[in-house]
């Protein structure tokens, strides 16, 4: 359900669903419509290539066809002329039916425009069809008119019309002019270069096909002639279409220009002279174009053989042009050009192609109008479906979707109703079991959060039970330890007593703290301090212990090792004599090499090895040897040990962060290897710690006023002897009333607090004394004997100064002492005189210094010892001045060691030595 509900919203930020349905149609659509008309496009150009070609071609085929008839005709004329000479069918000599001839043929060959004939004789007989479509004859006869005389005679009036009397027409002679030269010259049809027609003012270009007559015996007898117009051909081309813009034309070899499609006439006239224009010169810019582009793309009009096609760019639009060449065997050879525009063609399809478009973008709206409505159609459902199954993820279980119209959705929409239901009663079903097993667990937590304090409660009271009478064992031991006096068999038993002791203690700390681990109430207490010197004391500390069996105990460090460290030292001594401590007891002989390297993947992970030679572990045991209360075979015949300490110890170094493993070889030996990270340290913030017994307050201090209140008499007169030995005030109370009593009248700087006391307790002590600003200046330390880590936070909440756990170490003591009060001391071997020190000072140095003190004094102190009033010595001792604090240690210790006896006799002496100035011995 988790994992569908996040499923859900991911979908809906990526795409939605509407998009998801449109997009694809639309861009099926759009690919479809656009490589349709991009297709029908190129069609579309192949298709105008393929016409143009074809069209081309055409119009140069039927140009040439209608030249070819068009320029037969002519020639037809002069042949059937000729074919009348020689046959006889004509006579040469008679004008009368040579015109009639003539006339018949004119009318009846309809492109010809000019029929003549002229003889050796110099006699010639035209026939001219006009512009206007009259017939006019010309004769030159000189024997009938005259030498010069040339008659023109209009045939449809049917007379004589006028009689040319220019200078041109009566010096016309056939026999000189160009036609009837070349024929008679050439003996054989031919064709005239093209000329201007008639003398008119317009331009009106003609060609003549002329052939030389000969009679029966081949005897020259003249020359035919027959004309046509060229504007004819240009009417022709005019008449033809080519495209919608296209033009065709026919030009000469040298490029002029012989007639065109276009009205242009192919010659100007400037004064009064014809003047022939080139095609490249025509007014018209597709024909003057095409023929600029022909003379780019062939040089040499002259070279063009066969029929060419080409293209060429006007304006920068594509035109098709074809060149034809066109000869016949009487002279001519022209070229016929046709040019058409793409743009002809393409103006069809450029449209086409824009309805394409124009299509492809109504197709376009209309599929996403269409897409639209039927993904709204489609995702409305969808939506509300995904809406509800957001909504029962989120908890709101009622959710019913309808849905109507698309059958599969439909479906769905019914399961998913279906499905909502079920989770509904499912749900409803769950909470009720829910909340049944709720309850239970509620009941089992209750009974095992009651098991849970009634243990701790069990064994902080035990601990407090047993640790109290046990730290005034211990205390008591080491005070006796201190009397010179004892003989050496009292001192062995007083030794045994001891090491039971610490024994008993050892065993009580393990529980406790196995059971501390059991409840997870064990923390890391991380402090910096020397590892190098970690190891040196712990070698120290073990090697009389090991040397005393006979083995060999030796400790392996390489120089990179860190030193200066940050680790749970503690927990890391621990350990270390927890593993030291079992490696001595299983070995009898051989040796125990504790090694130490750093791990040589991480410097600050370091590696510890502790080897011995001893009896070694079973493979069968070696397993279990962790596990709580589990003993080898040796270890239970030792009868030492509770089978805690690998427990405590694999415990510790997981705590520390590290790993413990073993291995053993049953009567070779053991090994136990460990690894433990460690932070490194600046060596300056390690305080160095001294180990050194405290034998006295240093001299120059103030007198320091020490409260010690606890209700159990004993562990009241521990403290009070240790602090007294060394020079403190000390007074006693046994509660909380009494201790706010002296508290009032004494004003001590410190008070050693007993927790749990009868009348009033160590709190309310506490509470009582802070609440004064006279209070708020006395330290205040609390003693308590709980094993438990939370009593440190009550009793500093309360107003304590400071906490120390009993049984207690007499450094802790001195230490907390110095770091509240700013106390310093002397400590063992600092000084000549020490703790034992009235033998060491040398007995004649306190008799003269007792002996400057007034008589009355050593009175009162021979008095007092003889009493064994310690009170009261303690007071005399203060009056002596700072610069004797030498023999307050001295008189102190005595005190504190029950030498009275000692002191008398001190005093006594310095009576003595007072009243004679001598001493006695
Ligand atoms: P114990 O208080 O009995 O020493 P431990 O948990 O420290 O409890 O040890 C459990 C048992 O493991 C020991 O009783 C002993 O049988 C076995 N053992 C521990 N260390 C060694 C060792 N160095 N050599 C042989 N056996 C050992």
């Amino acid at each position: 359900m988790d994992k569908f509900s996040s499923y859900l919203p991911r979908i809906s930020r990526k795409i939605p669903l509407r998009r998801v349905l449109i997009l694809p149609f639309v861009l099926q659509l759009s690919i479809a419509v656009g490589l349709t008309g991009y297709l029908s496009l190129r069609h579309g150009q192949k298709a105008v290539n393929d016409l143009a070609r074809q069209l081309r071609n055409e119009t140069t085929a039927r140009i040439q066809q209608k030249l070819e008839a068009y320029l037969e005709t002519p020639h037809i004329v002069n042949q059937i002329n000729a074919n009348g000479i020689s046959t006889g069918l004509l006579d040469i000599e008679d004008f009368i039916t040579l015109e009639h001839h003539f006339w018949y043929q004119i009318r009846f060959f309809k492109s010809v425009s000019y029929i003549q004939f002229g003889n050796t004789q110099g006699k010639f007989i035209g026939i001219e069809r006009s512009e206007s479509g009259n017939f006019n004859v010309e004769i030159r006869d000189p024997e009938v008119t005259g030498e010069d005389l040339y008659t023109y005679y209009n045939l449809n009036v049917q007379r004589w019309h006028n009689v040319a009397n220019d200078d041109i027409t009566r010096r016309y002679d056939a026999r000189k002019r160009p036609w009837y030269l070349d024929a008679q010259e050439a003996e054989k049809p031919i064709w005239t270069d093209i000329y201007q027609l008639s003398n008119r003012r317009q331009v009106r270009l003609g060609i003549m096909a002329a052939q030389p007559v000969y009679d029966n015996r081949g005897n020259f007898l003249g020359v035919f002639g027959a004309d046509i117009v060229l504007s004819q051909l240009s009417d022709f081309l005019g008449g033809l279409t080519i495209g919608k813009s296209g033009q065709t034309f026919i030009m000469e070899r040298d490029g002029l220009l012989v007639a065109s499609s276009t009205k242009e006439k192919p010659a100007l006239v400037e004064n009064k002279q014809v003047e022939r224009i080139k095609a490249t010169e025509s007014n018209d810019l597709l024909i003057s174009s095409t023929a600029q582009a022909l003379g780019t793309k062939f040089g040499d009009l002259t070279t063009i053989n066969e029929s060419q096609q080409f293209e060429f760019e006007l304006d920068s639009e594509r035109q098709f042009a074809q060149v034809l060449p066109f000869r016949d065997d009487r002279g001519i050879d022209w070229l016929i050009v046709a040019v058409v525009p793409e743009a002809d063609f393409m103006g069809q399809i450029n449209a086409n192609s824009r309805t394409t478009i124009n299509l492809c973008l109504a197709a376009l709206g209309i599929a996403t109008l269409v897409g639209i409505l039927t993904s709204r159609w489609i995702t409305q459902p969808i939506m509300r479906l995904s809406q509800a199954s957001e909504a029962m993820a989120n908890g709101q279980l009622q959710q019913r979707v309808e849905v109507k119209g698309i059958d599969e959705l439909e479906t769905l929409a019914d399961s998913f109703n279906q499905m909502a239901i079920q989770v509904q009663e499912s749900f409803a079903k769950l909470e009720t079991r829910v909340e049944e097993r709720t309850a239970k667990l509620l009941e089992a937590k209750e009974t095992a959060d009651a098991a849970n304090q009634a243990k701790t409660k069990f064994l902080s009271h035990m601990s407090h039970e047993l640790r109290t009478p046990l730290n005034t064992i211990l205390g008591f031991t080491r005070i006796m330890n201190r009397d010179s006096s004892l003989k050496p068999e009292q001192r062995s038993n007083l030794a045994i007593v001891s090491q039971s002791g610490e024994h008993l203690l050892s065993l009580i700390n393990e529980i406790l703290t196995m059971s501390k681990i059991e409840a997870g109430r064990i923390t890391l207490n991380e402090n910096s301090f020397d590892l190098w010197h970690l190891l040196d004391s712990l070698q120290d500390m073990l090697l009389l212990k090991a040397q005393s069996k006979g083995l060999h105990f030796l400790f392996v460090r390489t120089t990179d090792v860190p030193r200066y460290v940050k680790a749970d030292e503690g927990k890391l001594r621990q350990v270390f004599l927890n593993l030291l401590g079992n490696a001595i007891k299983f070995t009898k002989q051989g040796k125990i090499v504790l090694k130490a390297t750093p791990s040589p993947e991480n410097p600050h992970n370091v590696n510890f090895e502790i080897e011995d030679t001893g009896s070694g572990i079973a493979p069968e045991e070696l397993d279990t040897i962790f596990e709580t209360f589990k003993q080898t075979e040796s270890g239970r015949n030792s009868q030492q040990g509770s089978g805690l300490g690998l427990a405590i110890s694999k415990k510790f170094v997981q705590l520390l962060g590290g790993e413990i493993s073993v291995t053993s070889t049953l009567g070779k030996g053991t090994t136990f290897r460990f690894n433990i990270p460690m932070q490194p340290a600046k060596a300056e913030l390690l305080a160095q710690t001294s180990q050194q017994e405290v034998v006295a307050l240093a001299p120059g201090q103030p007198n320091y006023r020490i409260l010690v209140v606890d209700d159990v008499k004993v562990g009241r007169m521990l403290l009070m002897k240790l602090l007294s030995s060394i020079g403190f005030e000390v007074q006693e109370a046994s509660n909380g009333k009494e201790a706010l009593e002296i508290w009032h009248n004494w004003q001590p700087h410190l008070v050693w607090l007993d927790m749990r006391m009868p009348i009033m307790d160590g709190y309310e002590t506490t509470k009582e004394i802070k609440a004064s600003p006279q209070g708020q200046k006395t330290i205040i330390i609390a003693l308590t004997a709980s094993a438990f880590e939370e009593e440190r936070a009550a009793v500093l909440s309360v107003g304590c100064d400071d906490f120390v756990r009993k049984p207690f170490p007499e450094e802790e003591i001195f230490e907390k002492m110095a770091k509240h009060l700013g106390v310093s001391y002397l400590y063992e071997g600092q000084q000549v005189f020490s703790a034992t020190g009235a033998d060491r000072l040398g007995e004649q140095e306190q008799i003269k210094a007792l002996a400057s003190m007034p008589a009355t004094w050593l009175e009162q102190l021979k008095q007092a010892s003889g009493r064994v009033d310690n009170k009261q010595i303690f007071q005399l001792l203060k009056q002596i001045p700072q610069q004797q604090v030498h023999l307050v240690s001295a008189l102190t210790d005595l005190v504190n060691n029950f030498r009275c006896d000692k002191i008398i006799d001190l005093a006594k002496q310095a009576d003595e030595y007072h009243r004679h100035g001598d001493l006695q011995r």
